[in-house]
């Protein structure tokens, strides 16, 4: 990788009116570039400024004298500065024309745009940051809420590259014990133990699965979980919904079929978000609007990630709810049981139900009975039981897909050493884990992955 020359520039705050703007410039020519249009009141020159000071003076125009703003200019020497290189960083007002102007006044005079994410791109080439941190500065600045913006100052703070650095380090050990033992045979070096191998390579297993389950819990706490009510009318799918969301929503009646459309609500069970559809039942029908919602309601069970399947625990089931059985033995997806009204005795053969492999539970959607129950079934169902969202490591999917690549090689590795495959073959898997871990951290990223990384950046960071 060829190391940047160029000296950039960009708006690095929100292109929009507001109390100050900052235009950043980065570079070899960054001072260079600053001294010719900013004038510092009181003569100083900006070439002369140290590394973190400021100055008070007048963006100008060096070409036509023309006077642009009043502004703060603050000076970073290399290497101590965000991008590891000279940087001159110039406050102004915070008006669009005005940073635009001065955007341009700095084109002009020495500097080219900077492409998204360039700053941090930077900042990671010069080895001021790993890629993992460099990614975790985006995930700062998009976190939208407290968890999302710990989990990413964790990832800053260096948490995650420690983590796959550990791993990676006794592998790399465990190479270098591989690679004499099979480069050097005749100097007569202590053998490596099969039993050595493979407790490294299952240490190694055990931790990258558990970065990786924690990485999808993590996800499921943070996303939430698209889920469908599913059953025939009148079981309770509308007031199991309504009494999940805590009020009101969709209209409960004793007439079956009323919930015609599909109702699309956000639940709260326990720690989990459940994205909630509350659809029609899915039986034969010759009236058109119905039809329609049925054909929605098997579209959306299709999508769904869990099924909330609602019988009526007080009546013995008819046709409709062995129908919407096969349905779900053929989806074979994350599902619940739930039998509903149990406050009015059961009639039903929960025998009907086996070989679904769903959990099972009796409910009260009228008065809460069972919540409790239905909470423990999803959070199990997803892994999320017990789990502490503050644990997860991995900030995105580049991350959790170089893992489960280095994963996969070392697993193979593991079986290979236990059948006896020669050393050589082991070495090589277990050297390519250890570039996708590379990989995961940045050191060992191709151009292309570094490029892809920090496209998703704005301007100016
Ligand atoms: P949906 O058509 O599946 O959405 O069913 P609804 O939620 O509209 O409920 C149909 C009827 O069953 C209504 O009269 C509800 O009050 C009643 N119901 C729902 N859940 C329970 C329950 O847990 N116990 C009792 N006793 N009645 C219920």
């Amino acid at each position: 990788m060829t190391g940047p020359v160029s000296t950039v520039c960009a708006v690095s705050t929100p292109l929009a009116e507001g109390g100050l703007a900052v235009i950043r410039i980065s570079g070899s020519k960054a001072l260079e570039c600053a001294e010719k249009i900013f004038r510092p009141f009181g003569g100083k020159k900006v070439s002369e400024m140290p590394g973190y000071t400021c100055a008070y003076g007048k963006v100008t125009d060096p070409a036509s004298g023309k006077v642009l703003d009043d502004a703060m200019l603050t000076v970073f020497r290399a290497p101590k500065s965000y991008t590891g290189e000279d940087t001159a960083e110039i406050s102004c007002h915070g008006g669009v024309f005005i940073t635009r102007q001065i955007l341009r006044l700095c084109l002009r005079n020495g500097c080219t745009q900077a492409d998204r994410g360039e700053f941090t791109k930077r900042a990671f080439l010069n080895g001021k940051l790993s890629l993992t941190q460099a990614e975790s500065v985006m995930d700062m600045i998009s976190a939208r809420g407290e968890q999302s913006l710990r989990s990413a100052r964790l990832v800053r703070e260096g948490r995650l590259f420690d983590r796959i650095e550990g791993i990676k380090k006794r592998l790399v050990a465990l190479l270098g014990e591989l690679a004499a033992w099979v480069d050097y045979p005749e100097e007569d070096l202590p053998a490596v133990s099969m039993e050595a191998i493979d407790s490294t390579l299952s240490e190694a297993v055990s931790q990258l699965e558990k970065l990786i389950r924690d990485y999808d819990s993590g996800m499921i706490l943070r996303r939430g979980i698209d889920t469908v009510i599913a059953g025939k009318p009148n079981v309770g799918k509308s007031t199991l919904m309504n009494t999940l969301l805590g009020y009101e929503r969709s209209i409960v009646t004793d007439a079956a079929g009323t919930t015609r459309d599909v109702i699309e609500e956000t639940a709260r069970l326990g720690e989990i978000e459940l994205k909630l559809s509350d659809t029609a039942g899915i039986r034969d029908t010759d009236d058109k609007v119905e039809q329609l919602g049925v054909s929605l309601a098997k579209k959306r069970l299709s999508e769904c990630a869990l099924v909330i399947a609602v019988f009526d625990t007080s009546l013995p089931l008819d046709s409709e709810d062995r129908e919407l059985l096969r349905e779900l033995k053929e989806l074979a997806k994350p599902t619940v049981i739930v039998l509903n009204k149990s406050d009015l005795g059961a009639e039903i053969d929960s025998g009907e139900f086996s070989g679904i492999g769903a959990r099972i539970l009796e409910l009260s959607a009228k008065n809460g009975e069972g919540l409790d129950e239905l909470t423990e079934a999803v959070s199990e169902l997803f892994g999320t039981s017990g789990f502490d969202a503050d644990s997860t490591i991995f900030a995105n999917e580049r991350q959790k897909d170089c893992a489960e690549r280095a994963l996969e090689r070392l697993m193979t590795a593991k079986q290979a050493s236990a059948s006896g495959e020669t050393l050589d073959a082991v070495t090589v898997l277990i050297d390519s884990a250890v570039a996708r871990l590379m990989e995961l951290t940045g050191e060992k990223a191709s151009e292309a992955v570094v490029d892809e990384v920090f496209s998703k950046f704005c301007v100016g960071k």
